[in-house]
């Protein structure tokens, strides 16, 4: 199948409305919401249930609501919170989302399936941008704009659900944003894709690029969820330069606190290691990386660099070759740990975080 792109348009891009939108609400909201319009508790268990289990992108569709209720809240609200406003489907089936938050900022979604996995994989976004700024991510040359809502993370989830008609199984973190410099809403976000998306803590992971005070407010909420720390290097000179946050959180306090989350939760955290050439790919930070994480409760995972642009349009790294990827890997490998290099999805379709947003900012600018 070759990849497809398709802009939305009318209605669907529309997203001037004063109405309340109430997928991505928790079940109390939506109680507080039915209670103020004067119905009763019953009716947001009922609406509750046809968003989060049917996936209702319309009133219409709730059918066990009488005719009135369904025009009081066709009048006073929506479903759904997020306008698609642009799909792409890859080759691989990959669909990469780009949607429009209520005040017209724009954030992705990607949805991934592997042959070797039955469940679905939803990647979200926490923020509009991203303040971090490491130099190899599209996300980081767009700058922060703003957090997002809890609301708005987990409408994504329903949005990509709802039209794909597919059920998400897996949650990842790892879209646009730090979400550890949004935890109070990324935290509320998780509680509500457990109680009521449904999905597992154990099916959730959360991606930071080493925010202390985040991880140690993780740490407290207790989430059987995994956490995946993007280390991209073991040296903190490198780390610095490609990971401008290290000099506020420098590995010296990273690593004890990545060691006290995993000891504390009885959680194994994974290694995010984003392999660039010439840059992070030596034999010696191989051997540092091996070194540091046989005392770690730890998977790696390491991720070949998906080709991205500076402000300028140039390309500034390269991802090693195939054979440096696997010489990499058996180093790190003698730590005894399990060492994985991520699988690409999506390739022909800007998949790497940021490309999509970057693509249609600069198309409307
Ligand atoms: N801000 C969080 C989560 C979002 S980024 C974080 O940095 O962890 C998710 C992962 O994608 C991170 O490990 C990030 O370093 C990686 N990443 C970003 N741009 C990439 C690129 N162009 N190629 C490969 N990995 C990239
Ligand atoms: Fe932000 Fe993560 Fe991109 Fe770094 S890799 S700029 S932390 S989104």
């Amino acid at each position: 199948m070759a990849n497809s792109s398709i802009e939305l348009k009318g209605d669907a891009a529309d997203c001037t409305s004063a109405k309340v939108a109430l997928s991505g609400l928790t079940l109390a909201e939506m109680i507080t919401f039915v209670n103020s319009l004067g119905l009763p508790t019953f009716r947001a268990r009922q609406i509750h249930k046809w968003i989060y289990d049917k996936y209702a992108s319309s009133f219409e569709e709730m059918t066990d609501l009488s005719v009135s209720v369904r025009s009081l809240l066709e009048e006073k609200a929506q479903v759904g919170l997020l306008k698609l406003s642009h799909l792409q489907v890859s080759r691989d089936g990959t669909r990469k989302y780009l949607f429009e938050l209520p005040d017209g900022q724009r954030v992705e979604s990607v949805l991934m399936s592997f042959s070797d996995r039955k469940t679905l994989s939803a990647c979200v976004s926490s923020q509009v941008g991203c303040a971090v700024g490491c130099t190899f991510c599209a996300t980081g040359y767009l700058g922060f704009k703003r957090n997002l809502t809890s609301q708005e993370i987990v409408d994504q989830i329903m949005c990509i659900q709802r039209e794909s008609g597919k059920r998400v199984g897996n949650i990842v973190y790892m879209g646009q944003g730090e979400p550890l410099l949004n935890t109070e809403a990324v935290i509320e976000s998780v509680h509500t894709v457990i109680n009521s998306v449904k999905i597992g803590a154990r099916h959730i992971t959360l991606s930071t690029s080493g925010i202390i005070p985040g991880i140690k407010r993780l740490e407290e909420e207790n989430l059987p969820l995994t956490l995946a720390l993007s280390l991209h290097s073991p040296d903190p000179k490198t780390r610095e330069e490609i990971v401008p946050i290290t000099k506020k959180y420098p590995l010296s306090e990273l690593i004890p606190a990545l060691r006290d989350y995993a000891d504390a939760t009885g959680r194994r955290v994974t290694i995010e290691y984003v392999l660039l050439s010439g840059v992070t790919d030596s034999p010696a930070q191989a051997k540092a990386l091996s070194d540091l994480v046989r005392d770690i409760h730890c998977n790696v995972n390491l991720i070949p660099f998906n080709p991205t642009f500076d402000n300028e349009g140039h390309e500034i790294y390269h991802r090693p070759p195939r054979e440096a990827q696997d010489a990499f890997k058996r180093i790190v490998e003698r730590s005894g740990r399990t060492v994985t290099i991520r699988l690409e999805r999506g390739t022909d379709i800007d998949a790497a975080c940021g490309q999509l947003h970057n693509k249609f900012s600069a198309a409307d600018d």
